[in-house]
């Protein structure tokens, strides 16, 4: 994987138009690196056929591939349609939609298998930084969503803390920096080797310096992907730091 990796979570966000100036106006840029873009399930045809030079994600699926799962998707259907990506484990999903663990444990192994890279993210609550537990909320959830991994090449992680995720607050680089040494060392005792992305809050302005950190391999990036002039600014910042 060609680092730093900086991926687009547009959420529940963008119309058909919305996406198509998106693209029109990324594929008229000379790119510094390789886009990565996670849109509404329903705009991933569209996505993929205007994709130029990005690869494009899911912000989720299932863990089935097939089956009466009403209103879900399968990481195989993905995988066909010629999806590169998934999001799983984003805190919305966790804290919204209650999905445990155990639950995350069985998609990112279906997505995986079914061919998926997975980004698979973590991160503490205001609460449990107060109470200076970061760093065990974040291996525990290491723990649980990468139990059973198989050796892959697909495994990227996403350190978001969720204080800082659609707030306007961004960890400081030395909060971030901290963190991704804790997950980076995590990792090492389990013989992965994975990028680490940060989340939370990342824009043109405070890209460069939580890029310049060693153990940031890249950025997540919800709110300012929306705005193909702020993600290619992003873009831009993280492939050229002085
Ligand atoms: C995210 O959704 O993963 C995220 C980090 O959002 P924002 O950049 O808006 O904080």
């Amino acid at each position: 994987m060609k680092l730093p990796l900086i991926i687009g979570n547009w959420k529940m966000n963008h119309l058909t138009e919305e996406v198509k100036a998106f693209f029109s106006d990324l594929n008229s840029r000379p790119l510094p690196g390789t886009p990565w873009i996670a849109p509404q399930f329903i705009h991933l045809p569209l996505a993929l056929e205007m994709k130029g030079e990005a690869k494009i994600g899911a912000q989720n699926c299932h863990f089935q591939n097939s089956g009466a799962f009403t209103g879900e998707i399968a990481p195989q259907a993905l995988k066909d349609l010629g999806v590169d990506f998934t999001l799983i484990g984003h805190s919305e999903r966790r804290s919204l939609f209650k999905e445990s663990g155990d639950f995350l444990n069985q998609k990112v192994l279906s997505a995986l298998a079914a061919g998926l890279t997975v980004v698979y993210c973590v991160g503490e609550s205001l609460g449990e930084r107060e109470n200076g537990t970061t760093n065990s909320v974040v291996e525990r959830q290491l723990d649980e969503g990468l139990k059973n991994l198989p050796a892959t090449e697909k495994l990227i992680i996403a350190y978001e803390p969720v204080w800082a995720i659609g707030t306007g607050k961004t960890a400081t680089p030395q909060q971030a920096q901290d963190t991704h040494t804790s997950i980076a060392k995590y990792l090492k005792n389990r013989d992965l080797d994975c990028p680490i992305l940060y989340g939370g809050s990342v824009k043109p302005s405070n890209t460069a310096e939580l890029m310049a950190c060693p153990n940031i391999d890249g950025a997540l990036v919800g709110g300012a992907s929306l705005s193909s002039e702020d993600f290619y600014q992003i873009l831009d910042k993280a492939h050229n730091l002085d």
